[in-house]
């Protein structure tokens, strides 16, 4: 017997053609899509609309299965985070956070990370392995049919979208896993899936050149760019890759993209390191570094506090300081903001992110991590207050 087709495993036009070999009209595959990405359906007999014989053909050859759902933990803000298993023993967390307009899911790419950020302890664990696109867009599938069976919201297009907004900022370099980041970015942009706008949906990447350019042209969504440093001595030490493709690259890279991209500007994430990225000197090379070149970078900078973990020896920068730096950068004419640090008190703020299929279960022993970052790191841990716009 061959094994089972994964449906969640294909872009709307393998469907088609998957439709086209089972002698079916390409319509069919616009009403199976509906079924599986506006329903939320895993079984083909609830397909109504579907001739009995259809049903029985997917149900010997295909299947629909998003990874299973292995935690599901809600913050006190409302965040929720979700650990999955993508078999072998690894697992990837997928987050939601709710904001008074928009929810947004914060997606992983990877199992693991080959980049080795030094302050990042999903680079810290090593690469395990990318995930398919059944597991890249199943996060999004998984959380959206779970959060409206929370909410008691019905299924389909007139329910309310609980998920508004994407952003591939979790776990992985989605750059380093393309074909199938931008197979699944195509059902999320898809009308007869979840129809979210390019602007709506955000690349992070911290800085494949090669691969920003291939972004432009076969799916451009808006971009956020990984910076964390201002020049690239520091930036090697940061962010290994910076070796490979240095920031006069990447900056012709972000300035090519803009051709392309759905907003006019880039978004520069920048991790605020106590003492190591954060001086005046710092913001000054940063602006530098957007305004000089043929033209300027068209930018905003989210200045995104440390979330510390033992093992990295480094510290988040003090609020004033990073008020101050951002100070800088917003008297320059830079929209700067800080970004609120949200969910931590379940582990599920940026960089924490660490898949430890050893910590699964382990909820209580997070929180008494937790208030041991609190006592060591201040009350304030993980409250900073969102400045400038
Ligand atoms: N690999 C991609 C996307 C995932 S990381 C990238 O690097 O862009 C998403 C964001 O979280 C990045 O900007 C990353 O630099 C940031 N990040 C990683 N570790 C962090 C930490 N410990 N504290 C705060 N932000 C962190
Ligand atoms: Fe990988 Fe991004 Fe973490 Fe760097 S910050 S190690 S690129 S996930």
């Amino acid at each position: 017997m061959t094994a089972l087709i994964n449906l969640l495993d294909l872009d709307p036009a393998q469907l088609v053609a998957y439709c086209g070999e089972l002698g079916e009209k390409p319509f069919r595959a616009k009403q199976l899509q509906r079924w599986i990405h506006q329903f939320g359906a895993d079984d083909f007999d609830a397909m109504t609309d579907l001739a009995k014989s259809l049903r029985d053909k997917l149900k010997g050859r295909a299947t629909i299965a998003a990874p299973a759902i292995i935690s599901d933990h809600t913050s006190a803000d409302g965040t929720r985070k979700w650990l999955v298993d993508v078999g072998a023993g690894n697992a990837v967390e997928t987050v939601y956070i709710p904001e008074d307009n928009r929810g947004t899911l914060c997606i992983s790419t990877q199992a693991g990370c080959a980049v080795n950020c030094r302050f990042c302890s999903t680079g810290k664990q090593g690469f395990n392995r990318n995930l398919s696109v059944a597991e890249i867009i199943g996060q999004l599938w998984m959380a959206e049919f779970e959060l409206r069976r929370t909410h008691g919201i019905e299924p389909g297009p007139k329910g309310e979208r609980q998920i508004t907004n994407v952003v591939m900022m979790g776990m992985g370099e989605p750059l380093l896993n393309f074909e199938p980041t931008v197979t699944a970015l195509k059902l999320m942009l898809d009308d007869n899936a979840y129809g979210l706008s390019r602007r709506r949906v955000t690349l992070s990447t911290s800085g494949v050149v090669p691969m920003i350019d291939k972004l432009s042209q076969e799916c451009p969504v808006a971009l956020a760019v990984s910076l964390h440093a201002s020049n690239d001595g520091l930036r090697d030490s940061l962010v290994p890759l910076n070796k490979k493709h240095p920031l006069a690259d990447l900056m012709a890279a972000c300035r090519r993209y803009l051709e392309f991209a759905p907003r006019d500007f880039i978004t520069f994430e920048y991790c605020m390191l106590d003492g190591v990225n954060d001086t005046d000197q710092h913001a000054r090379e940063l602006i530098a570094l957007v305004k000089t070149g043929p033209q300027p970078v068209s930018c905003k900078f989210n200045l995104i506090p440390f979330n510390p973990f033992p093992e990295s020896g480094l510290l988040r920068s003090k609020n004033p300081r990073i008020k101050e730096f951002a100070q800088i950068l917003a008297d320059a004419g830079i929209v700067t903001t800080v970004r609120k640090t949200r969910g931590d008190d379940i582990d599920a703020a940026c960089g924490q992110l660490a898949g430890d299929v050893q910590d699964r279960t382990r909820v209580a022993q997070r929180m008494e991590k937790m208030a041991e970052y609190q006592k060591k790191f201040g009350p304030d841990f993980g409250r900073i207050v969102e400045v400038g716009s």
